[in-house]
């Protein structure tokens, strides 16, 4: 099968990540969730017990880490320093963390190549908010998935009580409101859809029905892949 890439942006809670490993199984290519290797920064950051507030003391460890993405039996893991994280970075901490570590442009730089290079030597779904625009701008399929933020707010505080975390939904749509924000305005690659990027919202949609319109916008783009 010919070597391709499909990217998909989109807001916290838009289910980006469900429909990408949906979309990798159906493929048969590897899902990589490009958040996960933020969250990896952002706990690194708290591990050090540095204020991710502080760019140039974020910026500073930098050179001193080394966040490596491995796929295991198509699973993707996220190793610091070569220890596995596991779960670990999916705290809604790290959650804040991540959002305020991605915005400088340091970090952006120093994980540019990472990802870059696993699209390179693998066919991927590759799910973030800058891959249609700046990591993969020649991706053969690109989604923007949104759906509304109340509607993303109840699907994240469903998330974190299934997870066994409290969850209060008013805070959990202040955060979203709040992480939207500062990923949309931030200077360096802000969330926006790609000018090539087909737009999905999935405020109405359940994850099947999602898959079904990605799978029809995939097809559309490369006809006989599935
Ligand atoms: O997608 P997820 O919520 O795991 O991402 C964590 C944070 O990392 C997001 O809030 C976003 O600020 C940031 N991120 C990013 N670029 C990406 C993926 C995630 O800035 N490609």
């Amino acid at each position: 099968m010919k070597h391709f890439n499909i990217a998909i942006d989109g807001p916290s809670g838009a289910g980006k990540s469900s429909l990408a490993k949906l979309i990798a199984a159906r493929l048969g290519i590897s899902y990589v969730d490009t958040g996960a290797i933020y969250r990896t920064v952002g706990y690194a950051v708290r591990s050090l017990g540095i204020d991710p507030d502080d760019r140039s003391a974020v910026s500073a460890i930098l050179p001193s880490i080394e966040v490596d993405a491995k796929f295991e039996e198509g699973h993707q893991k996220m190793y610091l320093d070569g220890v596995f994280l596991g779960e670990k970075i999916r705290e809604n901490e790290i959650s804040s963390y991540a959002s305020k570590v991605s915005s400088y442009p340091e970090v952006r730089e120093f994980l540019l190549e990472t990802q870059r290079k696993i699209a390179r030597e693998n066919s991927v779904v590759m799910d973030g908010r800058d891959i249609g625009t700046v990591i993969l701008p020649d991706a053969d399929v690109k989604i923007f998935l949104s759906a509304d933020d109340v509607c993303r707010a109840s699907r994240r505080t469903a998330e974190l009580r299934a997870r066994g975390e409290e969850a209060d939904p008013e805070r959990i749509l202040e955060e979203i409101r709040e992480r939207d924000r500062r990923d949309s305005s931030r200077a360096a690659a802000p969330l926006r859809p790609a000018d090539d990027a087909i737009l999905l919202d999935n405020t109405h949609l359940d994850l099947e029905m999602t898959l079904e319109a990605a799978l029809g916008i995939i097809r559309e783009k490369l006809p006989g892949i599935c």
